[in-house]
């Protein structure tokens, strides 16, 4: 309850807006459940600066609004910065809700790992200027640690919240121009198990490309939310049994992988890998022994690249690419994984 009585009385001395504060700009994205603008304010208040973003969205506006408070209060870093979010109701249509965020930046990772620059295009954002060193497999490897480790950092915050993702993808990060770190966005098909919010299963929401092969977050003996207090009593030892968190996990494995192999960065790419792990009963391992007699040059560069170090990449995408949730890492765990040991030059520079 206290959790509650805090959101209330934070919510009271915080401002308020409505729809005249802001002006619509580009529109971002338009998905089932909603339509992303860039927007900026109309008065431009002094306390109030740089553009915005506004998600219109259906009936789910309630549960992302509900999301978007309870990170913003329990791991702040680790989502975009939300301001507010508030149903419109319009005489014509039916009630929207508006969500608004601080505009992190022009960049997704989906739009990052398209560029023929990937991962340099990405070091010299993190970086801001880069000393001039030798382009090379070693120096991929070290940039691709760093957002790895800061989207394992954010998805962290986002579990030990109680919070599961269930759409992690990279369309679904983006880069904060403004802290320099990989934010993870889009909270519309997120659950949080503690208090039994958003329980009720969405499969269809999921996205086929990123999902991990379980069917339901949570067992399928647990099939109806339960009122919130129960929830509230029950949810960590299910938490415990099921271990949703993993379901993101391995969906952040297949971020790691597109990251390591060009040719599964594109969607067509990764579908093909997707049926070709499938076929091996999602054996990473037997995949590799199938594909590596075979492979061409940039299946073996990334194999390559996962091996440097004692094959330490190659470790932790094992680790995280697995069929049976309860045998991948969490994200806690990956963040311990000596994969993150060796950064080298890359930890020294964004710590001076
Ligand atoms: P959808 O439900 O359409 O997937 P998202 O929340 O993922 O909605 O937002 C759609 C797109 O809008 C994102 O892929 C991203 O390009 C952009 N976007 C969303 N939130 C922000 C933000 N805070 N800052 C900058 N761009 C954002
Ligand atoms: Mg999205």
């Amino acid at each position: 309850w206290d959790m509650f009585v805090l959101a209330f009385v934070e919510r009271l001395f915080r401002p308020t807006y409505k729809k005249d504060d802001f002006v619509l700009g580009k529109k971002l994205g338009e998905g089932a459940f909603g339509v992303v603008y860039r927007v900026s304010w109309a008065k431009k208040p002094s306390s109030k600066e740089g553009d915005l973003v506004l998600k219109k969205a259906t009936e789910y506006g309630a549960v992302e609004i509900w999301m978007n408070e309870r990170v913003r209060r329990a791991c702040s870093n680790s989502c975009a910065d939300f301001l507010y979010g508030f149903l419109e109701k319009s005489s014509k249509k039916e009630a929207e809700y508006w969500l608004i965020w601080r505009f992190e930046g022009e960049s997704t990772l989906a739009d990052l790992i398209q560029s023929k620059e990937f991962p340099y295009n990405v070091e010299s954002m993190i970086l801001g200027e880069v000393q001039d060193l030798p382009k090379g497999l070693e120096r991929e490897n070290r940039i691709i640690q760093t957002i790895l480790r800061q989207l394992l950092f954010a998805l962290d915050g986002l579990h030990s919240t109680g919070i599961v993702h269930r759409d992690i993808k990279p369309q679904n990060v983006i880069f904060s121009e403004g802290s320099r770190t990989f934010k993870i966005i889009d909270l519309g098909a997120a659950a949080d198990l503690r208090v039994g919010i958003n329980y009720i299963p969405k499969e269809f929401l999921l996205d086929p490309r990123y999902a991990a092969p379980e069917q339901y977050i949570m067992s399928t003996q647990t099939p109806s939310a339960p009122s919130a207090p129960v929830a509230a009593a029950l949810s960590p030892v299910l938490w415990q049994l099921n271990l949703p968190d993993r379901f993101d996990i391995y969906s952040t494995g297949l971020i790691l992988l597109q990251m390591a192999f060009p040719s599964f960065r594109s969607d067509s790419g990764l579908i093909q890998f997707n049926r070709q792990l499938k076929r091996c009963d999602y054996d990473l391992i037997a995949w590799r022994k199938s594909v590596e007699p075979r492979a061409n040059g940039d299946l073996r560069r990334g194999f390559e690249l996962l091996d440097l170090d004692g094959g330490i990449g190659w470790e932790l995408l094992t680790c995280m690419v697995r069929y049976k949730a309860r045998q991948r890492v969490s994200a806690k765990a990956a963040l311990a994984h000596p994969y993150f040991d060796k950064e080298g030059l890359l930890a020294l520079s964004i710590m001076q």
